[in-house]
């Protein structure tokens, strides 16, 4: 079953925590403190597998968490950062948080892509053995691993792909310029999984072809078949339009270009700029008249017109090689930018959960939102300083501090960050 839209949720891996140890020997009174590192938690990448083609497997396995760190351990040992995990999905998946709809990957090179980082690892005591802190009894947890909610949504990678009514001769098409073989039949909607196939023409030169399923009317709507497709045609440098021109199935070749055209308008206004070229298939039904009519027809509207029998590839060459000579002056491929999360007005941060627990006069706040915010913090900012301060205010954490006893100079930390106190 062909899937390109899937909902998932992924978790990377929290940090290990950092160790409390002391270091003991027979005869030593007091040992130093000892305590490792914990390790990193593992990341959540994704990475293009051509052999996939589909989102199908995501249907069934929703969840997705890496591994977390191991805890820090005493005689100053680190913690084992946690492996990654990998997920594979087909060429062309884009990663969408579903929560803020910002895309935070697009999965078409080769190489794999970190989507959700794992947690840093905390310190262990002793890190904390300074003349001042002559027996630190405090380690700090580690960072939780980042956590989405995702869209997976798969926009295949083609350079051209082709819309038209169902039957109108696109399966052929594609089936007589390429290597794909799609199912082929005198029937509606016998294309229900996107095909591509590669176009190879004289000195080398090769485009890739993308046979969308058949279009009906209100398909930008979502009503019937069709519309899910459309997502396709988003990233195709250009399209080329099959239309029926002998009216073979009782249709007007006039009425079906426009009610297409239509539809991808409706869908996304957008894919209105993409250049379009016009072929005019099963010419061999057709009269002499309905053809010259019809190419008038799309001219007027500015439109290059190729009159063509794909069932026998006639006249098929003309098309290609203008095809090929479009694409030579269009842009690559889109390929989609991850986008920065969007700052949390400081304000909605009232009712979030977090603790502050005393440890030899150290004041440590813990919460899970509080380590997301502070990946996007710049410490050495000054907008950015001033917007985390506003964060420790507006969320109440300043006044549990000083509810819990918290004087001038004492020190505050928060993960990886250590504070002093001042009013
Ligand atoms: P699609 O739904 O647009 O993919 O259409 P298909 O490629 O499956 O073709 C639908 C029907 O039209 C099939 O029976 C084809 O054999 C037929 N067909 C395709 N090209 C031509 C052509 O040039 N002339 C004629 N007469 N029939 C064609
Ligand atoms: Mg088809």
């Amino acid at each position: 079953m062909f899937v390109d839209y899937a909902k998932i949720s992924i978790k990377a891996g929290d940090g290990g925590d950092g160790a409390v140890s002391f270091h003991r020997e027979k005869y030593v009174a007091a040992g130093g403190p000892d305590g490792g590192d914990g390790g990193k938690g593992g990341d959540i990448c994704f990475q293009a597998d051509d052999n996939l083609s589909t989102l199908a497997d995501f249907r069934y396995k929703r969840k997705y968490s890496a591994p977390r760190g191991e805890n820090g351990k005493s005689g100053r040992r680190f913690g084992k950062s946690a492996e990654n995990l990998i997920i594979k999905v087909p060429r062309g998946t884009v990663i969408k948080e579903i929560e803020s709809g910002r895309i935070l990957a697009d999965i078409s090179g080769d190489e794999p892509v970190t989507v959700a980082l794992g947690g840093k690892g905390g310190w262990g005591n002793a890190h904390f053995s300074t003349p001042t802190r002559q027996i630190p009894r405090f380690a700090k947890p580690g960072m939780p691993g980042e956590e989405f909610e995702v869209s997976l949504e798969l926009k295949l990678l083609a350079d051209v792909g082709l819309v038209g009514f169902p039957n109108v001769g696109k399966s052929t098409l594609i089936s007589v310029v390429s290597e794909a073989k799609p199912v082929i039949a005198n029937y509606h909607f016998t294309t229900i999984t996107p095909v591509l196939g590669v176009v190879r023409l004289d000195e080398g030169s090769s485009f890739v072809m993308a046979d969308i399923p058949g279009l009906i009317e209100n398909a930008g709507e979502g009503v019937g078949l069709g519309h899910q497709f459309l997502r396709h045609v988003e990233r195709c440098r250009m399209l080329i339009h099959v239309v029926d021109v002998s009216g073979s199935e009782g249709r007007d070749p006039k009425e079906d270009f426009e009610i297409i055209n239509r539809e991808l308008e409706r869908f996304n206004p957008e894919l209105t700029k993409i250049p379009m070229l016009v072929a005019g298939n099963k010419c061999d039904l057709a009269t002499d008249e309905q053809i010259a009519e019809f190419k008038t027809y799309v001219e007027e509207k500015g439109y290059e017109f190729f009159p063509i029998m794909a069932a026998i590839r006639y006249d098929v060459d003309p098309l290609l090689n203008k095809t090929r000579e479009l694409l030579s002056k269009l842009p690559p491929i889109v390929r989609y930018e991850a986008e920065a999360a969007p700052k949390i007005e400081t304000d909605k941060l009232r009712d979030k959960k977090f603790t502050v627990k005393v440890v030899d006069g150290v004041y440590i706040v813990e919460g899970k939102w509080i380590a997301n915010i502070m990946r996007s913090v710049n410490f050495n900012d000054y907008e950015s300083l001033q917007y985390f301060q506003r964060v420790l205010v507006d969320s109440g954490i300043i006044k549990e501090l000083k509810k819990a006893g918290v004087q001038e100079g004492d020190t505050v930390s928060i993960y990886d960050l250590d504070f002093d106190y001042v009013e």
